[in-house]
């Protein structure tokens, strides 16, 4: 499958990465949208997107709000508050087709478009 996120995840494409285990990987945004904006992906194509969501998918899912949670507090986000933003098809601009995870923070963030 010929999937950008796969690639990064894999190390084939360059990243600045800022955190990986075993099911998970993340990363800068290469267009930030805020001050910190970073992505957090499964290295596995589970899933293009959230309507693909399962009980399977379910348990990869929660690990990555887990690494949210933690890198966001690494990341010196936790105190003025952040946003976590999946899209999901066309409508939301899906860009990727590979679930992600957008993470933006640092500073005001305006409200949901
Ligand atoms: P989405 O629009 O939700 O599908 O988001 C895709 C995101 O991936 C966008 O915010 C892009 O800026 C970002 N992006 C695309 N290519 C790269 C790349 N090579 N490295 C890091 N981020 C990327
Ligand atoms: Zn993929």
């Amino acid at each position: 499958m010929d999937c950008l996120f796969c690639k990064i995840a894999a190390g084939e494409i360059p990243s600045k990465k800022i955190y990986e285990d075993e099911t998970v990987y993340a990363f800068y945004d290469i267009q930030p949208a805020a001050p910190v904006h970073f992505l957090v992906i499964p290295k596995a194509h589970v899933m293009d997107s959230c309507a693909q969501a399962d009980e399977s998918g379910a348990q990869i899912v929660g690990h990555i709000f887990q690494v949210i949670a933690q890198l966001a507090r690494q990341l010196g986000l936790e105190e003025g508050g952040y946003r976590v933003v999946t899209n999901c098809g066309e409508n939301a601009g899906q860009t990727v087709r590979h679930i992600h995870f957008h993470v933006l923070g640092g500073g005001p963030l305006g409200t949901m478009a």
